[in-house]
């Protein structure tokens, strides 16, 4: 497995870039830095895009690549996205207004991009390049939770132009090279969010998403038996940490008491991501202070291979 990184901050600058990772050249997780980073040729060969929740620096890109991959692809740009995040994308985004809905451009029967709904702690597989399904379910349990979940008090449109995809408990099935399986874990955030397992063929990395504290992501870390990789978020330094929380986020402080719920932590490579261009280097500065081993302050354009 190879990952890109494109974008690994919490904001934009000339200098930083919302967060985006590319896998395998055909996959991203979130879609912050898709069109700075990528040139047109590469942005045509997305096929896959694991959206992790609605939040602007997460979905940013994905305007401007619907635009840019018209007419060029034979097949829809897959989201890949819990149901809250589906039905924001729809009544929020691809709406008509915001920006067109590229879900039913040029046809609904043809859409330059579908939106595919997975429950949380489910898993879906995304088959190798060149193979034409969007997404292959794995076996198992399959989740009863509802397509649309509507939050009190909101008024929205309903959720339309996705597919609801079949969904299931983690399989350990062995994959083929270029095959993965995904597993959403939801994490802690104003809005859904939803940190991720990605097993390839040769091991499996976790994303965390944006999050504050959380627990069952940890859970679930301690019973991978191969994972090669953590990509855990940080965003503010310790004196912000009252907006941290309210925001959903880490701080250097919250990071230290999120890793002691990890059993093998310094074994596992830990790359930190999506700090805040304001807060940069105060925030960089108290994480050399934890002197964690085994762990990375991601840069753009890094590449690591899994
Ligand atoms: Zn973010
Ligand atoms: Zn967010």
């Amino acid at each position: 497995m190879r990952v890109r990184v494109l974008g690994c901050h919490g904001g934009e600058t000339p200098r930083h870039r919302t967060t985006c990772l590319l896998i395998d050249e055909r996959i991203t997780i979130d879609a912050g830095s898709v069109c700075r980073s990528l040139a047109l040729d590469e942005q045509v060969k997305l096929d896959h895009m694991l959206i992790s929740h609605s939040h602007m620096d997460h979905v940013k890109d994905l305007a401007l690549l619907a635009d840019q991959v018209i007419g060029r692809r034979a097949q829809p740009v897959v989201l890949h996205c819990g149901p809250e995040t589906a039905e924001t994308l729809s009544s929020s985004y691809f709406n008509n207004y915001l920006w067109p809905d590229f879900t039913r451009i040029p046809s609904p029967q043809a859409p330059v991009m579908k939106i595919d709904v997975h429950e949380p702690e489910s898993s879906f597989r995304i088959p190798p390049a060149g193979v034409v399904a969007s997404t292959t379910p794995a076996k198992g349990r399959r989740s009863s939770r509802p397509a649309t979940s509507r939050r009190a008090g909101a008024s929205r449109r309903p959720v339309r132009a996705t597919t609801r995809a079949k969904s299931s408990t983690r399989s350990l099935e062995p994959l083929v090279e270029g095959e993965y399986e995904v597993r959403f874990i939801p994490v802690t955030h104003p809005v859904e969010s939803m940190a991720m397992i990605i097993r390839g063929a040769t091991g499996s990395i976790l994303y965390s998403s944006d999050t504050g504290p959380t627990t069952r992501l940890w859970q679930v870390a301690n019973q991978i038996p191969d994972l090669r990789g953590m990509f855990v978020e940080l965003s503010f330094p310790n004196h912000m940490q009252a907006l941290a929380d309210v925001a959903g986020h880490y701080t250097p402080r919250t990071l230290a008491t999120e890793l002691k719920k990890l059993k093998n932590r310094d074994e596992i490579p830990l790359f930190i991501y999506h700090l805040k261009p304001t807060f940069y280097e105060a925030t960089k500065n108290e994480l050399a202070g934890l002197h964690l081993k085994n762990a990375h302050l991601v840069e753009l354009t890094d590449e690591f291979t899994f």
